[in-house]
């Protein structure tokens, strides 16, 4: 039994969850402790203890101890990718590649807590000096979603730890495996008790306690739009700061001038790669009528090269959709786009059953066209390796039907023309955008998030992660 960690001790839950494999229904990876309410609480009572030590430790001491866990991880990427692609269903290159992106993070920002600089500008008055400086938040509660089971804790709690801050962090209930195995590493890497604690446990009973605990200083949550906003409003309501990071319906632009290879590589690799359960997944392809009819017979024929199988399977292109909860959705919005009118050339079947017979969601990748714009296949969030075209006459309306959208995270463009990617990278209503590039997959050293609907306060990641994970003081001396 894999249990949480409050207070530097592995304690047992009120109750436990099995780890399922999406892959192979029959396989159990393991029992989990689900914490509820009160651990909840002895963990942020734990974290507010922990502070005032934690708080004033040197930076080399959370350097070390960073760059220990950043060590560990990368060590043992084949072992903790297995169990990533064992847990989540994507293939064991992305889940190695997952976790190599979590070893950085933590070397990434043990060299952050080195750097911590400020600024020492005269004052308007004379004999006065003033000096800008940042100190730790608090206790910052971190809530995560399924779909990166490693990469999203790392770029929270490296960056919460690296400034001084300690950590109540509560990963999603479908993918305990991996938070346990980063837990497990952080505990040995050195962490003192108190500073780090795991809760694994239900949203509406465990993550609730974060949201509404008054010593909890900071939320960071990265999950759907409707858990977002739930945090929004407890975290409003008691003035506790908070950063969400939330879904998206991401455009993938292709003009008439895209070299046809690039153009099909990116709409098949952020439509479909990770079962297209990325929140930076390209899912609306919008294509100028002068390509139209070639990139889609492409796209159509490069899907029948897609192997769909079990995810540690070598050779898999696409693993099982995570959960029945989700394969019921995809297959819903599959529904819905054909009731709508637009026509499915390819895939969108449920598959009980792999190549080796076991039982798991698979699901083979769908793409629609002829959709308009307004459809719900196109406004909402599917989640999964559904992608639809959508047909612009030029690229100012490709433009248009981009940003026409509530959500703001990433935007991509295949074009070689420097001009249109020029005036795309400008007028792209996101917080990432791509251009000759997919729109899944980005670098662990520079800022990561949306605007509009997507997110909500500061960036993650890269040396910005200091404006949620620290406060700004103003000192003023008269000398
Ligand atoms: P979710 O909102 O269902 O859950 C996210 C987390 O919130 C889980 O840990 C869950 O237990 C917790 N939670 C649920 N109810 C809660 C409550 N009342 N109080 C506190 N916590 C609560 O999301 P999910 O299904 O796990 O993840 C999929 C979603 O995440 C998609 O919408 C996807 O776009 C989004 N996502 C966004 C990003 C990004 O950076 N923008 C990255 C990955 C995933």
């Amino acid at each position: 039994m894999f249990k949480n960690l409050i207070n530097g001790q592995w304690v047992d839950g009120a109750s436990t969850i099995v780890n399922i494999n999406p892959s192979d229904t029959r396989d159990a990876i393991g029992e989990y402790a689900l914490a509820d309410a009160a651990q909840a609480r002895e963990a942020v009572a734990a974290a507010h203890a922990a502070f005032a030590t934690w708080s004033l430790t040197t930076p080399q001491q959370r350097f070390d101890i960073l760059d220990a866990v950043g060590t560990e991880i990368l060590a043992r990427r084949a072992e903790l990718g297995d169990l990533l692609a064992r847990e989540e269903g994507k293939t064991l290159p992305e889940a190695i590649g997952e976790v190599v992106r979590a070893g950085n993070i933590f070397k990434f920002f043990a060299g952050e807590a080195l750097r911590g600089a400020g600024d020492v500008l005269p004052s308007v008055r004379p004999g006065v000096g003033v000096e800008v400086t940042r100190e730790p938040v608090g206790v910052v509660g971190l809530i995560t979603p399924w779909n990166f089971p490693i990469a999203i804790p790392a770029w929270k709690v490296a960056p919460a730890l690296a400034y001084g801050n300690t950590v109540v962090f509560k990963p999603a209930e479908l993918v305990p495996g991996s938070a346990w195995a980063l837990a497990d590493i952080l505990q040995r890497a050195g962490v003192p008790a108190g500073v780090f604690n795991l809760v694994m446990g239900r949203g509406r009973e465990v993550g609730q306690v974060l949201l509404d605990d008054s010593r909890v200083a900071a939320v960071s949550f990265t999950g759907s739009v409707a858990t977002g906003r739930l945090v929004a409003q407890a975290c409003v309501a008691r003035g506790a700061k908070f950063q969400l990071e939330m879904g998206g319906k991401n455009p993938f632009v292709v003009l008439d001038d895209a070299d046809l290879n690039v153009a099909v590589n990116c709409a098949i690799q952020s439509g479909f790669f990770s079962t297209g359960q990325r929140c930076t997944a390209s899912s609306r392809v919008i294509v100028t009528e002068g390509l139209h009819d070639r990139f889609v017979a492409a796209m159509a024929e490069r899907m029948k090269t897609l192997k769909v199988d079990d995810a540690r399977k070598p050779g898999t292109d696409i693993g099982p959709v995570v959960d029945e909860r989700q394969l019921e959705q995809d297959l819903a919005y599959i529904a819905i786009g054909q009731q709508e009118g637009a026509t499915l050339v390819a895939g969108g079947q449920y598959i009980e059953r792999n190549a080796a017979g076991a039982p798991g969601y698979y699901l083979t990748p769908a793409l629609f066209t002829g959709t308009a714009a307004s459809m719900r296949i196109n406004t909402e969030e599917i989640f999964g390796p559904v992608v639809s075209v959508i047909r612009a006459k030029d690229y100012e309306e490709a433009l248009h039907l981009a940003n026409d959208t509530p959500f703001g995270l990433a935007s991509g463009i295949a074009t070689t023309s420097l001009k249109h990617a020029t005036h795309f990278k400008r007028h792209a209503q996101a917080g990432m955008v791509m251009v000759n590039l997919p729109t899944a997959g980005v670098d662990y050293h520079v800022p990561f998030g949306g605007r509009k609907g997507s997110s909500y306060g500061p960036r993650e990641q890269g040396a910005y992660a200091a404006e949620f994970y620290t406060t700004v003081k103003t000192g003023y001396t008269l000398a």
